[in-house]
């Protein structure tokens, strides 16, 4: 099966659900056992559930794995996987990634004594010199947001693989249609299925998938010990979503590259950050690793935060939020929204400064979209 197939068809056997092309719901907390001592396919929803087993068989085979993990939220699974580290451990985190993931490090595992070292992943030479330090893991964002710099994921996951340490990537930004780290060398791909994998904004949702089965024992492990697991409703939608995925992240690619475009010709726009334009720093690397560019880019405007509040607060197609993936469009500050968590100084040293937008480019028509960014720069 090719990888549209596999997103309409993986893990989904309509003979053992009546015939259901749809796989059902199955919103039930525990099992019927078939006897004493003898329990059915499954037992408790916490440890598995039907709806989800189909999800989750369907990410394993999307990623290229041999197990896949559905979570609450893209975060449950982060926290699922960060249990594997012990106290003492040290991570190598990337240095310009999601708020979220930032937090998680700082303010929940450093006191478990798991702590992170925030390192650029493109300079290779630091990253080999931390793993010869004895960091245990290194966890990946690429392209990491909202800067879309890239990480090169065959040559880090190599370094590792050399020192023993262990490889995630978060591959939210992207999807498996875009990117599969796992092919890479990786040794866990990770999902906030809540963004283009669901795709319609109407789920929270995480999601990991591994090759190595004793990685896929622990994991599974971990996510019934803690009980991170998605529920079977939530399943459900991120399995309908995903069966477009293919569809939806070839549009979005296709609007994102036309206003990243569009802009880098702006007058008021100073800086285009888009994997796919010939002047982003990494653009051989995005061709190499890369079968497209996602939906979501950042851009510079050359305004003071006044100018920036009448551009934010003037969209009409666009809308003000949080998040990504959807199929429509969000525009995000990532200064006052996405990462406010991360502390000033810190972020300012990163370049998440005033001027920084970050849009989610859905697919709706592009002259709309185009449209409306015009109106919305004029006011700068
Ligand atoms: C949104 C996001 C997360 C967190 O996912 P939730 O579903 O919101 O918990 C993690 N990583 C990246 C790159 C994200 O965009």
């Amino acid at each position: 099966m090719r990888f549209r197939t596999a997103a309409i068809h993986a893990g989904q056997y309509p003979a053992d659900h009546q015939g259901a092309v749809m796989t059902p719901v199955y919103q039930t907390s525990t099992f019927a056992f078939q006897g004493v001592n003898q329990p059915g396919p499954f037992d408790y929803s916490r440890s598995g559930n039907p709806t989800r087993k189909a999800l989750e068989q369907c990410l394993a085979r999307l990623e290229n794995g041999i197990a896949g993990f559905a979570f609450a939220t893209g975060m449950a699974a982060e926290a699922t996987v960060t249990m594997m580290f012990s106290a003492g451990d040290r991570i190598i985190v990337h240095s310009d990634l999601y708020g979220g993931t930032y937090r998680l490090f700082e303010t929940v595992m450093r006191d478990k004594q798991v702590t992170a070292t925030y390192i650029d992943l493109r300079d290779l030479d630091r990253v080999e010199r931390a793993l010869a330090e004895g960091a245990r893991g290194v966890w990946i964002e690429t392209p990491t947001n909202p800067l879309m710099n890239l990480v090169d994921l065959a040559a880090i996951s190599a370094l590792a693989r050399a020192h023993g340490a262990v490889t995630i990537c978060d591959n939210t930004f992207l999807s498996p249609y875009f990117q599969n780290p796992l092919d890479l060398g990786i040794d866990v791909a990770l999902h906030s299925t809540t963004k283009y994998i669901n795709g319609h904004s109407d789920v929270v949702g995480g999601g990991v998938v591994v090759k190595d089965p004793k990685l896929a024992e622990r994991i599974g492990y971990l996510q019934n010990a803690m009980g991170t697991c998605a529920g079977p409703q939530d399943c459900f939608l991120v399995l309908r979503g995903v069966k477009t995925l293919a569809v939806r992240m070839e549009e979005h690619n296709r609007n994102a590259l036309a206003i990243a475009q569009w802009l880098a010709g702006h007058a008021k726009v100073a800086a285009v950050l888009h994997p796919g334009l010939e002047s982003h720093p990494q653009h051989a690397l995005a061709l190499r690793q890369m079968r497209g560019y996602g939906g979501t880019f950042s851009f510079r405007v050359s305004t003071d935060m006044a100018g920036m509040t009448r551009l934010l607060e003037s969209v009409r197609v666009f809308t003000l939020a949080e998040s990504l993936g959807g199929v429509e469009s969000l525009i995000d500050h990532p200064a006052t929204m996405t990462h406010a968590s991360i502390p000033p100084d810190v972020r300012a040293r990163m370049g998440i400064t005033d001027d920084l937008i970050r849009l989610s480019v859905g697919i709706e028509d592009l002259e709309d979209l185009l449209d409306d960014l015009k109106q919305a720069l004029d006011r700068v």
